[in-house]
């Protein structure tokens, strides 16, 4: 067995162990959080002392970053935590793009059509994100696209519909996305939804509450806005025009030029 199959098996057991109270194991959450990061850099040293020198820089290398991303989505593939969701996930969709991003887009959870490609947003919503993306000047693949859950939350008794996680099943998974975040090092993040914003900040409010404003997340500045699917629902361009003001906000913060045909989108 390899090292990370063998570190996830130790902790499965540990947090089912607790959970189940029994033999309550003395590894707190905490603990249990930061041996998962001791695992990754054991797991560098012993592919690559020089990625370990490089280690601590503010930029680390892009290929240091795209091996650390590997290492975790090898435990995320291997993951049994929500036992039904392994059960009835087609796999794991552990996230897209440039490891070295600046932008970061979270939303909450695959959908059918995710599900079956193993790669966020590839369904109706996410093709209206990725137009969004473009509208901001970038390609989708110069941005991460990751969501809160790295399975499909199971809808039983149905193949169809889509489900939003529960708040355990979010709770589960996030130090997986924690883990993406402090890989990549995005210097601005975009909540897609009020999900995504109660799995991140644990704060849940109307999203009429909670868009066009900045918030942080462990000191990254996070901007709220809605969930694609939202849009797809509510065509109205008013609520286009929110969105596309909530992404300006974002290309001002990372200094990207906004032309005058930008600005007067959707008005
Ligand atoms: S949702 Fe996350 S924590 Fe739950 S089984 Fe899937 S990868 Fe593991």
């Amino acid at each position: 067995m390899q090292f990370p199959q063998a570190l996830e098996a130790v902790l499965q057991t540990l947090e089912r162990m607790r959970d189940e109270g029994a033999h309550r194991p003395c590894a707190s959450r905490q603990s249990l959080e930061a041996l998962q990061h001791v695992e990754i850099a054991e797991t560098h040293t012993a592919l690559s002392p020089k990625l370990i020198d490089a280690a601590g820089s503010a930029s680390p290398p892009k290929d240091e970053k795209i091996g650390k991303l590997a290492a975790v989505n090898e435990r995320v593939c291997a993951c049994v935590k929500c036992p039904n969701l392994a059960n009835s996930r087609t796999q794991t969709v552990f996230g897209v793009g440039n490891p070295d991003a600046d932008l970061m887009f979270i939303g909450e959870a695959p959908g059918a059509d995710e599900d079956a490609q193993g790669e966020p947003f590839v369904g109706r919503a996410g093709q209206l994100l990725t137009r969004i993306i473009k509208a901001m000047g970038f390609a989708r693949e110069e941005v991460y696209i990751a969501n809160i859950l790295k399975c499909r939350p199971d809808t039983p008794g149905s193949p169809y519909g889509n489900r939003p996680p529960t708040p355990r099943e979010m709770q589960t998974c996030r130090p997986y996305l924690m883990e993406q975040i402090e890989i990549i090092k995005p210097k601005v993040i975009v909540a897609l939804g009020a999900v995504a914003v109660e799995g991140l900040l644990g704060t849940r409010a109307p999203m009429r509450e909670l868009r066009g404003r900045w918030d942080t997340f462990n000191g990254t500045p996070l901007m709220v806005t809605y969930h694609p699917a939202y849009l797809l629902r509510n065509q109205s361009p008013s609520e286009k025009r929110k969105v596309w003001e909530d992404m300006m906000q974002v290309m001002d913060r990372l200094e990207k030029p906004i032309s005058e045909k930008q600005r007067s989108y959707f008005l």
